[in-house]
């Protein structure tokens, strides 16, 4: 917002066109409208003050452009803005508020006080409204900026005020606004205070990683991945969480569109997609994404508080969103070090502690219990240092070095008879090997399939599979699919199939219930549509029945293998399914647990 531009009524044509709304709802609300407009006066630092949930006082103090006199008086009518002009501005608009209505808005339910001067005046101007009515205006002495306080919201409208809740509950959603705000502007130094006590003083001219550690800590930042992508004219850029940090509901998916906190169905579509086979239904990643795109291409006049845009061009939004995802997702961490997943054992980075030599491992008094744990210490990247065994873990597509989820580690052993132990540079590792395995097998079979190029094996003695009427139907019609994918089967009279190859990654599991999964899950994935999301789901039950059982026990090579197979797969943190493959203690917090801080 530049000083100079100045406010104006709109003209009928222009406010017939403004999606009306009424803004003013509740404290957080009014704390929205305040806090935009301080944001679009161009402020360095926001001071944001609440007492009683807001119900009593909201104030917002700015050292943004101000306003002269003339100005101030206008800000507070209805339909007056210096943001747009005519009908064609609100297809460009570049600003937070456009509409002009939300000072009027405020003033005409509390008792408001504006107070402002430009950097060049001497004086500032401060007025004074109750009920939408001016008490007085005088001028005063002021830093330059903007401070508005607005008292005792709807006192005048006791029908409104019957519907605020607690104090407690307006107040968080104060919060909740703050940290909106707080989180797409993190160059602007933010502060809030509630009942006169200082909650939050955010650093001026932060970057948004600051602005993260600030305000959610390091062991949540640990869990994000870098995002930035971009194609054509949008832009992603920002942090998603690893699988492993989610919550039952949306409300920790900050997303942004052009600067502006913004829903949109499209973009909740396009996360779920992103996180398709990371998570289980009903689980949402916690995310801060900002997108980017010019302002003609996007419709922010769609909805009366601004809360949800729309897309000229929703398929471009969309497939980048989804692609920014996938390849922040997939690739290694870009954080330093001591900022490094704990909870995600994410691969070291630079400057991280090499793995202590191997002499050391085991103190000399525990020579003889060396014995007890055969397992060579993992480098992975190096080539395999025995002959696959047999069987269970099939060989490995040997993974880019440190691109896993350790650099290295050492195998314990096994507990439970299940779970399998191991050491890494950061901490201890549990992981379940039927979960990996099943990690291991879906991207490798779905690799296969996308590129066109699936490994099927001949069996010894074809097997004749008699299906369920309804799974017949289904698996006649996907006979060409399930060929592509490695089965070979024809069909064989009623609702019989001959199956004389299955897709080699898959082991050796019987034929007759790969297809009754298979087709089982063409029918829940009817639903779903897309034939993409069959495949998905198909392979992912598919790698279920192949993976180890959960009480196999395994031998050491084995689980060597399955270890450094996980490390080299895209997404090592949860099975196809989404459930967790490996659980992981860091150092600093078993040293927490024991009391060495
Ligand atoms: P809108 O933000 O949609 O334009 P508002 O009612 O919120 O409508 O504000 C009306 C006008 O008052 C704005 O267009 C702007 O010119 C001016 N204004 C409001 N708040 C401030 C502020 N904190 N600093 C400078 N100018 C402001
Ligand atoms: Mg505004």
């Amino acid at each position: 917002m530049a000083a100079s531009s100045h406010i104006r009524l709109l003209s009928d044509a222009v406010i017939n066109k403004i999606a009306a709304g009424e803004v003013v709802d509740r404290p957080a609300s009014v704390l929205k409208e305040l806090l935009e407009n301080g944001l679009d006066a161009g402020a360095g630092r926001v001071t944001v003050e609440v007492v009683a949930g807001g119900r009593k006082l909201i104030a917002v103090s700015d050292d943004g452009s101000g306003m002269g006199r003339d100005d101030a008086l206008l800000s507070i009518e209805r339909h007056a803005t210096s943001k747009i002009r005519d009908v064609d501005d609100i297809e460009n608009v570049v600003t937070l508020g456009f509409r002009g209505e939300a000072l009027a808005a405020i003033a005409a339910v509390s008792q408001l006080t504006l107070t402002t001067r430009t950097p060049e005046a001497e004086a500032g101007t401060e007025i004074t409204v109750a009920g939408g009515k001016i008490q007085d205006v005088r001028e005063a002495g002021c830093p330059a900026g903007t401070a508005v306080r607005a008292r005792n919201l709807f006192y005048n409208v006791p029908a409104r005020r019957k519907f605020l809740r607690s104090e407690q509950t307006e107040l968080s959603h104060v919060r909740q606004t703050f940290l909106v705000y707080a989180l797409s502007h993190p160059a602007v130094g933010l502060t809030l205070r509630v009942d006169e006590r200082e909650v939050w003083r955010l650093a001026a001219g932060a970057k948004l990683e600051d602005r993260l550690l600030e305000l959610f800590g390091g062991d949540l930042v640990k869990q994000l991945r870098p995002v930035d992508f971009q194609s054509g004219e949008v832009r992603l850029h920002g942090y998603t969480g690893l699988p492993q940090l989610n919550r039952g509901d949306r409300s920790d998916q900050y997303i942004f569109v052009n600067g502006r906190p913004a829903g949109a169905p499209l973009l909740h579509y396009a996360l779920s997609e992103a996180y398709h086979t990371l998570l289980p239904r009903g689980r949402y990643p916690v995310l801060f994404l900002f997108l980017e795109l010019p302002p003609g291409q996007l419709d922010v006049n769609v909805h009366p508080a601004k809360k949800e845009v729309r897309f000229r061009n929703p398929g471009a939004v969309r497939d980048t969103v989804i692609e920014g995802l996938r390849r922040a997702l997939g690739s290694p961490p870009a954080v330093a070090e001591d900022a490094a997943p704990a909870g995600a054992m994410s691969s070291v980075a630079p400057g991280a502690a090499p793995p202590p030599p191997a002499e050391n491992w085991f103190p000399a008094g525990m020579a003889a219990g060396a014995a007890a744990f055969p397992y060579p210490r993992l480098a992975m990247g190096s080539p395999l240092g025995r002959p696959p065994a047999a069987g269970v873990v099939p060989p490995v597509d040997s993974p880019a070095p440190g691109s896993g989820p350790w650099a290295w580690c050492r195998v314990l052993g096994q507990v439970g008879g299940l779970y399998v132990v191991m050491e890494t540079s950061e901490g201890v590792v549990l992981m379940d090997p039927h979960a990996a395995h099943e990690r291991v097998l879906f991207e490798r079979f779905m690799k296969e399939i996308l590129a066109h190029h699936v490994h099927s094996q001949g069996l010894l003695t074809p097997e004749t599979v008699a299906l369920l009427p309804q799974d017949a139907r289904r698996v006649r019609e996907q006979l060409d699919l399930l060929r592509e994918m490695g089965f070979g089967i024809s069909e064989f009279g009623a609702d019989t199939f001959l199956v004389d190859a299955l897709p080699v990654c898959l082991g050796n599991v019987s034929a007759t219930t790969l297809l009754a999964e298979v087709a089982g899950t063409m029918e829940r994935a009817g639903s779903r549509g897309g034939m993409e999301h069959w495949a998905e789901e198909a392979i992912a039950q598919a790698a279920c029945k192949a993976a180890v059982k959960a009480r196999d026990r395994l031998s050491a090579g084995e689980i060597e293998q399955l270890v450094r197979a996980l490390a080299g797969t895209a997404m090592p943190y949860t099975c196809p399914h989404g459930r967790p493959t490996v659980i992981f203690m860091s150092f600093n917090e078993l040293h927490r647990k024991f009391g060495r801080a």
